[in-house]
């Protein structure tokens, strides 16, 4: 016989959104949690990410999600006993082109005003703060030195115990089917519970996750959510002397749209290829894979002639405007199902995660948070056409929106 149950708050979806946002709640008074999660926590996007951290955002909010996040980065082993790893490494963004350059001093401009220890490098200063960088091909950009990486692995082992520490209710293999709602007037909505292949769960609360495979949660509720799946390339190089350092910047190549940071002795780069029909991926492009090397070679020399380790593909999720996606569910046909918050990090779980958590639970508990105003980020942002008035530009170079299904 299917179960009968109740529950203060459900979660769906255990990856870091999932997870992290399941003790936020249970550790501010939610006192039935339950995370919803159809195959293992944390066998998402979450466990397969390359772990860069940056508060560098291109908008405040961005920031605002990176700062925190770095910031609990730090203050978990204090609160939990565990952590995900975090190590300040620094992040140098390049600037390219003139523009690039410019669009940096606006950005620095902003991002100091909201706080964020950040500075314009030039050329040389840049290739001093990460001595295996060329000294051609840049203009140097701006740099942030408590930037970092956390241990993907790690972090869904941290907030796997964190869960358990505080009470978390965690179902593995049960599979989110749908909502049941009841009329809340004015032609809203609310949510009563929520149906999962173990049955009903009786629920005023839902916090709706899925990172790359957000897109079909929503098609359960009836809903059309502006959030993609795409592949997303990962590469380690073998060990070089340049690399076997404690402490170099990473880098990011906005425009070319590749990243790396030290791993091992060795080098870990990351990238997406925008022309690329989005959806699911997990076999390596290595005809793209060898054309972003090249230009990792020309930035990097030292990669030049270097075998790789290993090298992975992986599903990413993303948002048109690379912005997050919290807010209630509003359906097709317009409707607000009050009691629902969908959280979505755009692609930058690592970075915002905890923060995007951290605001997802304060939404499903009090109805707004104190760290960012979503009054902007919820799903009403996009056209029908997944078009929307904002855009953080520090971003990957992601398929565009009319892409999505
Ligand atoms: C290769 C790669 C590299 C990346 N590198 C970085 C990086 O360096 N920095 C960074 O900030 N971000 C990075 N990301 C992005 C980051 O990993 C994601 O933004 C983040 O993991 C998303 O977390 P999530 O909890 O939203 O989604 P996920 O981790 O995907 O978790 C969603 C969960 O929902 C579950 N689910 C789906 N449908 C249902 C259902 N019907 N019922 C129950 N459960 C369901 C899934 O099984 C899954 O476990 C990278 C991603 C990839 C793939």
């Amino acid at each position: 016989m299917a179960r009968r149950e109740s529950a203060d708050l459900v979660v769906v979806g255990a990856g870091t959104v999932g997870g992290w946002a399941s003790w936020f709640a249970a550790t501010s008074g939610a006192r039935r949690v339950v995370v919803l999660e159809r195959d293992l926590a944390g066998q998402g996007a979450s466990s397969r990410a390359a772990g860069i951290v940056r508060a560098q955002g291109g908008t405040p909010a961005t920031v605002a999600l990176g700062r925190f996040s770095i910031d609990f980065y730090r203050k978990q082993q204090a609160l939990l006993g565990t952590d995900s790893g975090f190590r300040e490494l620094g992040y140098v963004i390049l600037s390219v082109t003139a523009r690039d350059a410019a669009e940096a001093r606006v950005r620095v401009a902003m991002q100091r005003k909201a706080g964020l220890d950040v500075r314009l490098v030039d050329a040389g200063a840049a290739c001093r703060l990460n001595p295996s960088l060329a000294r051609r091909g840049h203009r140097g950009g701006s740099y942030c030195p408590t930037d970092g990486a956390i241990d993907p692995p790690r972090n869904v082992r941290a907030y796997g115990l964190a869960m358990l520490q505080a009470g978390v209710v965690l179902r593995e293999r049960t599979a989110f089917l749908g909502l049941r709602t009841a009329p809340a007037g004015d032609g809203r909505r609310r949510v009563t519970g929520v149906v999962t292949a173990g049955g009903v769960i009786a629920t005023e609360r839902v916090i709706l996750t899925g990172g790359p495979t957000l897109r079909a949660l929503g098609k359960l509720v009836g809903a059309r959510i502006f959030a993609g799946g795409a592949r997303h390339q990962v590469a380690v190089t073998e060990p070089h002397p340049a690399f076997d350092v404690a402490r170099q910047p990473m880098v990011f190549d906005v425009g070319a749209g590749i990243y790396w940071r030290l791993e091992e002795g060795g080098l870990l780069w990351g990238m997406s290829n925008p022309k690329e029909t989005p959806g699911p991926a997990r076999v390596v492009d290595w005809p793209y894979l060898r054309r972003m090397e090249k230009r990792l070679n020309a930035l990097v020399p030292a990669t030049r002639g270097l075998g790789l380790r290993r090298a992975w593909a992986a599903t990413i999720d993303y948002t048109p405007d690379h912005l997050p996606i919290l807010g209630p569910v509003i359906t097709t046909d317009g409707v607000t199902i009050e009691g629902t918050t969908v959280a979505s990090a755009g692609g930058h779980g690592m970075m915002w995660g905890p923060g995007v958590a951290r605001v997802a639970a304060d939404l499903a508990l009090a109805g707004r948070s104190r760290l960012i105003d979503t009054r902007d980020l919820g799903m009403d942002r996009f056209d029908a056409e997944g078009r929307s008035p904002f855009f953080d530009p520090i971003a990957l170079p992601f398929p565009p929106s009319a892409d999505l299904d």
